[in-house]
């Protein structure tokens, strides 16, 4: 087994979280399918909008086997993601982890970092090596390369889809209104996170 991951195993097992261990997206997929496809009655599922997530196939394939799906769109506050904040299972992934147990996330809009801290019963992260820090420091700077690459993806009118590089902006096309920091599992939710080795996602 990869000797980092094992640690962080460990180390957010510590931390209250549930840790699988995948050696690619699609046995990530499978143990998720592994988590979901037996619950009865059928469970509704929400989505952020992780590529990881979408290259998984899992927004498919989990619509096969739930009662609703709500996927997350991309413009306003859309009446999906308010249902995905009570669904019974929340599927992400995180902007960073890091080696000293913390994940983190920064959002635009705010709907997955609502969604992984309150809400829906279970939370599901899939998270690929290349997310790996070894210090907050570090998690908080690679979730933030990650929001430049993100605004220049969905080419927002932001300084840093010009620039490459984080201006602080405060524009209205900002996607970065929101930060979270989990240093352990929130009370009144499961939270599996399932760490895959190779690289997945921004
Ligand atoms: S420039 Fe603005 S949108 Fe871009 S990374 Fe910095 S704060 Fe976020």
């Amino acid at each position: 087994m990869n000797e980092e991951l094992a640690a962080l195993q460990e180390t957010f097992q510590r931390r209250g979280f549930q840790v699988e261990i995948c050696e690619n997206i699609a046995q990530a997929a499978k143990v998720v399918h592994e988590m979901i496809d037996k619950v009865t009655p059928a469970p509704t599922i929400g989505f952020g909008n992780s590529m990881t997530v979408k290259s998984a196939g899992l927004q498919e394939s989990l619509a096969q086997v739930a009662k609703d799906t709500y996927i997350h769109a991309l413009v306003g506050t859309a009446e999906s993601d308010k249902k995905a904040l009570t669904a019974d299972f929340y599927l992400t992934s995180a902007n960073a982890v890091s080696m000293d147990g913390h994940i983190v996330n920064i959002d635009g809009n705010g709907n997955r970092t609502a969604a992984t801290c309150f809400g829906p019963k279970q939370v599901i992260y899939l998270i690929g090596k290349n997310k790996i820090t070894q210090t907050l420091d570090e998690a908080m700077q690679r979730a933030k390369k990650a929001a430049v690459l993100n605004a220049k993806r969905y080419n927002k009118k932001t300084p840093c889809a010009v620039t490459g590089k984080c201006e602080n902006c405060l524009s209205p096309d900002c996607v970065c209104s929101v930060t979270t920091i989990h240093r352990k599992k929130p009370l009144g939710v499961q939270m599996t996170l399932i760490f895959i080795d190779e690289e997945a996602g921004l």
